[in-house]
This record gives structure tokens, C-alpha cells and sequence, in this order.
């Protein structure tokens, strides 16, 4: 199929995207395309005007905050993300987990702020934001706010950015020890379950224990019953296990054509012991 006809402007500026958005209410930013392409191709997304943000300078940077949180520009590709030293020294196992994004054609096209914007509960990097408990930056024409990452998921494909704010940086916390999941029917495809979890870097018991899921929920979610079985504890099969069973419990867990309820219960359950375990392995 092939998209409705609309307009194209490329924007030089962060000031000029906004300024686009704001004179047209139908218009909307295009960063790598490998979403909402495929979207207007489908006819599920006609805008009347692209904003294409890709030139604008400043926001493809990945470097390390003085407190050593990893700042990522918007339109840092996956790709960027797989291959940076920066990311491999200040937050390892991210690396692994964004490899199971789409495929490395697409990984080179498509954006970190692309891929949050959008707000598929079946992606990985909404599911990593809200296991680190990172936030993004997001500017409009008159001020620029900063949204954590727990207010950031608001509905299906849906966040709390204004139509005419752009998301300009993505903010991931230091000192994390990372555990992620996921199980998809081919390498590459979106996950039919995906779990991330996160906690302090330090010896001794799990502590800030985070835990996100997304795949088998209609919004990408914080399990907090789960975390709340793990904090302070160490992550032993009985701990694991009692935090899989709080998950499976407290989730608003969906079937569809791809896997049953049963199903996806089930590996919902086994992805969150996982995680446990593997936070605990590195005790
Ligand atoms: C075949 C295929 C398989 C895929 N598999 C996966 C997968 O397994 N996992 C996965 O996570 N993704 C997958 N994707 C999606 C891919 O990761 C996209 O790159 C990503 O979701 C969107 O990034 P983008 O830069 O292409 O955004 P675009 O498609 O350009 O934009 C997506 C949305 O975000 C908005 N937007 C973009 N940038 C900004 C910004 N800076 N500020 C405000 N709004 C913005 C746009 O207006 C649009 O609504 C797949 C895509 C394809 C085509």
C-alpha cells in the first residue's frame, strides 16, 4: 500500500521543528521513518506534513554526564547504541539487549527518541527506559521540561509529549546492574514477551530494584509487586519465583494471534524469574 499524500520540510534547527508543529496540528516528526512509514503505508497514520528532524545538529551525541549518566541524543540510532564504547564501559548488558531490535538494516535507521515516541509496548528501548528509571528531555518552542520515565507510558502508542514538543535527549542512570529478557519467534521480531530489570551495582543484597515488562501488556508497565518481592533480598530461585508469581498476579497480561493468555502468563512468568536470578547471579 502507499501512504496519503502529504508535505515535507526538513527542519535545521530544534527551534524550526518546533516551529513547524505548532503552525500545523496534522503535521508530525519523522527521525529514522521505520515506524511511522510503514504506519502511513498502512494507512494507520496520515499526517498532513513530515517533519523531517534527522539534520538537525546536536542530537546524536552519546556521552557520559560528569555523575556518569549516559546521555543519548534523540536521534542516536540503535545501531549507535550496539557499537558505542561509551554505552559497553558506562552501562553494560544494554548493549545485548538492543541487538534484539528489528534487524541491522532497520537498527541503522531507527532512533532511540523515535523508538519512545512511538510507545509500542512490544519494543525494547521503552522497556529499558523504565527498568533503568532514566528520563528523556523533551523542548518546545517556549521551554524544555524533562519527564521521568514513569510518567513517560501513557496508553497504547501513547506518551505524555504535547504534539508540538520534540524529544531531544534520553538519560540513563549510572551504577545500574542490568538484566534483560525477552522471547520472540525469530531473532529480530518484536518480543511476544520482553523483560528488563535493573538494581544497584553493589555486593550484597538486590537494592532499588526496578522491573519492566513489555510484549504480553497493551502498555509497557513497572511490575512493582515483583519488585517489591526482590528489594533487599538476594535473588535466590525461591525469591525469583515468588516475584514471578506477583508479576503474573498484578499484570494486566493479554493474549492475541501471536500467543494465548496461557502462553504468554507463562513466559511472562519465566522472564521475570530470569531476570531475578540473573541480578542475583552477580551478587
Ligand atoms: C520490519 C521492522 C521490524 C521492527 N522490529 C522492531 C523490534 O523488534 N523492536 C523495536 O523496538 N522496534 C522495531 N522496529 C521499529 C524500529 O525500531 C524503529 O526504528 C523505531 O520504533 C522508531 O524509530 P524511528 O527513528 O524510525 O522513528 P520514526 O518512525 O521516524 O517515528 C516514530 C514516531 O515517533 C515520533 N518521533 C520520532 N522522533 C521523535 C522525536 N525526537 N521527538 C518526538 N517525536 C518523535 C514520530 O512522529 C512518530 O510518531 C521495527 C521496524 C520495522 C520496519
Amino acid at each position: 500500500m502507499k501512504s496519503a499524500p502529504f508535505a515535507y520540510a526538513r527542519a535545521h534547527s530544534v527551534e524550526e521543528a518546533c516551529a513547524m508543529l505548532e503552525s500545523d496540528e496534522d503535521a508530525k516528526i519523522v527521525a529514522g521513518g521505520q515506524s511511522l512509514v510503514p504506519m502511513m503505508n498502512l494507512r494507520l497514520a496520515y499526517p498532513s506534513r513530515l517533519v523531517d528532524v534527522s539534520a538537525i545538529p546536536g542530537l546524536s551525541g552519546i556521552e557520559s554526564g560528569s555523575d556518569g549518566t549516559l546521555r543519548i541524543g534523540a536521534l542516536v540510532t540503535h545501531a549507535q547504541v550496539e557499537h558505542s564504547s561509551t554505552v559497553a564501559e558506562v552501562a553494560p548488558g544494554l548493549q545485548e539487549a538492543v541487538q534484539h531490535i528489528a534487524h541491522p538494516q532497520i537498527r541503522s535507521r531507527g532512533t532511540i527518541g523515535g523508538s519512545l515516541c512511538h510507545a509500542d509496548a512490544a519494543a525494547e528501548w521503552p522497556v529499558l527506559l523504565l527498568a533503568y528509571g532514566g528520563s528523556v528531555t523533551v523542548q518546545d518552542r517556549s521551554a524544555t521540561r524533562v519527564i521521568l520515565a514513569d510518567d513517560l507510558f501513557q496508553g497504547v502508542f501513547a506518551t505524555a509529549l504535547r504534539p508540538t514538543e520534540l524529544l531531544t535527549r534520553v538519560d540513563l542512570p549510572a551504577g545500574r546492574r542490568l538484566a534483560f529478557r525477552e522471547i520472540e519467534r525469530r531473532m529480530g521480531d518484536y518480543g511476544l514477551a520482553l523483560v528488563a530489570a535493573t538494581c544497584d551495582d553493589i555486593e550484597g543484597p538486590l537494592q532499588n530494584v526496578r522491573i519492566a515488562v513489555g510484549g504480553a501488556v497493551g502498555v509497557t508497565v513497572r511490575a512493582s509487586a515483583a519488585e517489591a518481592a526482590v528489594e533487599g533480598k538476594r535473588g535466590d530461585p525461591a525469591v525469583a519465583s515468588e516475584a514471578a508469581e506477583a508479576a503474573v498476579r498484578e499484570l494486566r497480561i493479554i493474549g492475541d494471534a501471536n500467543g494465548s493468555l496461557a502462553y504468554r502468563r507463562h513466559i511472562v512468568h519465566g522472564l521475570v524469574e530470569q531476570v531475578v536470578l540473573t541480578l542475583g547471579a552477580a551478587q
